[in-house]
């Protein structure tokens, strides 16, 4: 049985042995190749008693092999988010120390200062890293291409991800690979949960490895033995020339994404009617920018919600779904996948009635194993009884559709009344002067919290900070509305493409909080 990350790959060599596993840089693998590697980075792993290796560095197909290799000698891979600072990165390798660190060439300036900080870990470098470290290729090589034989189980932990880190530090969850196969493979051929995939599919990989939205559809195209085209980093041309050229068939991007794609002026020139399916996902999705996006693009979307802690997507809103004319259910989440329950919850942990807003909760097979090192973050997270907490506020309507409000975190409470970033947000983007905007909770005498409205304007266009208001009061209940509107040149974001909302809050909330 398909259980584990080493089986599928074995599997996929035996029966596609020459078909094209990942494309990068114009360099292509075949399946049967990209198993040989993994028996040599397996044994060159065993050879050094290896259990956690580490990678820092963008994109790149040499990656994968490392990470299927890793599984198949019995350790878990563990890909760091690469726009961290060096002090965040060597805060987190001392945490979790690797044996091995991996880095790709943009960081050969970085990886002397964590060689200095943690001799005790061994460095190679990717392709093209150039200093002192051995290469990944020569020590790859170096093995014979003998195969080895998979020590992993489907309970084992595979990879270790580490959350976006947008309410706070990231948390390293432990993901198994009965949670990255499970959902996916209770039938064969693989009917994938978001979407079918047929043979000739071809996967573009435009999100980082480092997130579940990357790393994890890398593993839904292998899964399914097609074809992945990869993408060192997000770039918009980069990903419109690989649709044209290439013609990729099935996307997943984050909404920032699918904004700078399909607003970009090489779009006009690009055919997208190979595209059969975008997914899009990890952050609210405004409804303005996808009805646009549909219409753009012209194909099938799903939206994906869900987490880290949950290997990713829980809930899906299928295409039947979704029209350019838009409609209330393209604001929803979606029903929950396969496998999946969806409740929620209120504060003392009992289910609320349908229709009410609580914490939104989920108990499916693809739920993590726990946070690493971390006992007492797993206990509040993970339920006895397996329900895992998620942290967003939402609720579910009648015909159970799940509708995530936002974070709880990110909730503001103003006089006494919830306000829902996300809802108010939507509601802006819909304005024509406006770009992308972050609604935040500010302290306020006589409110407790006051809403404030920051935003990011469209090219040429100007503010007329009293017409927003007034415009908004219009559409949305008066507590809800902002009472300032900032305009900034940037928005804060993450590696996965989050809005950074703690950045836009911390001036405000200054020697308060
Ligand atoms: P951290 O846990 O470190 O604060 P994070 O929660 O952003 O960071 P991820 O695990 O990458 O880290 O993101 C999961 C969160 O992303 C969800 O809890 C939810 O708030 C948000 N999210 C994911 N998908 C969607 C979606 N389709 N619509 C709205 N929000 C989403
Ligand atoms: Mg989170």
């Amino acid at each position: 049985a398909m259980s584990t990350m080493s089986a599928v790959s074995r599997s996929a060599a035996q029966r596609v042995p020459d078909k094209i596993c990942n494309r990068f840089e114009g360099r292509d693998t075949t399946f049967a190749e990209f198993d040989r590697h993994v028996d040599q980075v397996a044994s060159a792993l065993d050879a050094s008693s290896a259990k956690v290796v580490a990678y820092l560095g963008k994109n790149c197909d040499h990656v994968f092999e490392i990470f299927v290799g890793t599984t198949r000698s019995g350790g878990k891979f563990a890909p760091l988010n690469w726009r961290l600072a060096p002090a965040e990165i060597i805060e987190i390798l001392r945490q979790y120390p690797p044996d091995i660190l991996f880095f790709g060439p943009e960081f050969t300036a970085a990886v002397g200062e964590i060689a200095e900080a943690l001799p005790n870990i061994q460095i190679l470098a990717m392709e093209g890293g150039d200093g002192p470290w051995p290469t990944f290729e020569a020590w790859r090589d170096a093995q014979p291409a003998v195969p080895f034989s998979d020590r992993s189980s489907s309970s084992d932990p595979a990879l270790v991800l580490f959350t976006s880190g947008t309410t706070g530090v990231p948390k390293a969850v432990l993901i198994s690979h009965g949670n990255l196969l499970q959902p996916k493979l209770d039938s064969l051929p693989v009917k994938h949960i978001y979407d079918h995939w047929d043979d000739d599919d071809i996967g573009l990989i435009a999100m980082p490895l480092a997130h579940i939205g990357g790393i994890g559809f890398w593993i839904i195209s292998f899964v399914n033995a097609c074809t992945s085209v990869i993408q060192r980093e997000f770039d918009p041309a980069g990903a419109l020339d690989a649709i044209h050229r290439e013609r990729v068939s099935k996307i997943f991007v984050v909404p920032a994404a699918l904004q700078i794609v399909i607003q970009h002026p090489n779009a006009a020139d690009v055919d997208f009617s190979c595209i059969q399916t975008v997914m899009y996902g990890a952050a609210p999705m405004p409804l303005p920018l996808l009805q646009e996006a549909i219409e753009v693009i012209g194909c099938k979307f799903v939206q994906c919600y869900g987490m880290t802690e949950t290997t990713g997507t829980i809930a899906i809103l299928p295409p039947e779904d979704h029209s350019t004319e838009g409609s209330a259910r393209m604001r929803s989440a979606g029903r929950p996948a396969m496998g999946c329950e969806i409740a929620v919850f209120d504060p003392a942990g009992k289910p609320v009635k349908t229709g009410e807003i609580g914490e939104v909760a989920v108990r499916a097979p693809a739920n993590m194993l726990g946070y690493w090192k971390n006992p007492e973050a797993t206990a509040k997270t993970l339920r006895d009884d397996g329900w895992l907490l998620s942290g967003d506020a939402g609720y579910l309507d009648e015909d159970g559709y799940l509708y995530i409000h936002d974070r709880i975190k990110d909730m503001i409470i103003s006089g006494g009344e919830n306000v829902y970033p996300a809802e108010v947000e939507s509601a802006l983007y819909a304005h024509p002067a406006i770009r992308e905007a972050a609604v935040i909770g500010v302290p306020d005498a006589k409110w407790g919290e006051a809403v404030r409205a920051v935003v990011t304007l469209k090219p040429d266009a100007t503010l007329d900070e009293t017409e927003v208001l007034n415009w908004m009061r219009g559409k949305l209940a008066a507590f809800k509305c902002p009472k300032a509107i900032d305009v900034i040149d940037v928005m804060p974001r993450n590696a996965s493409g989050k809005l950074l909302k703690r950045d836009l809050r911390a001036p405000h909330w200054e020697g308060r909080e």
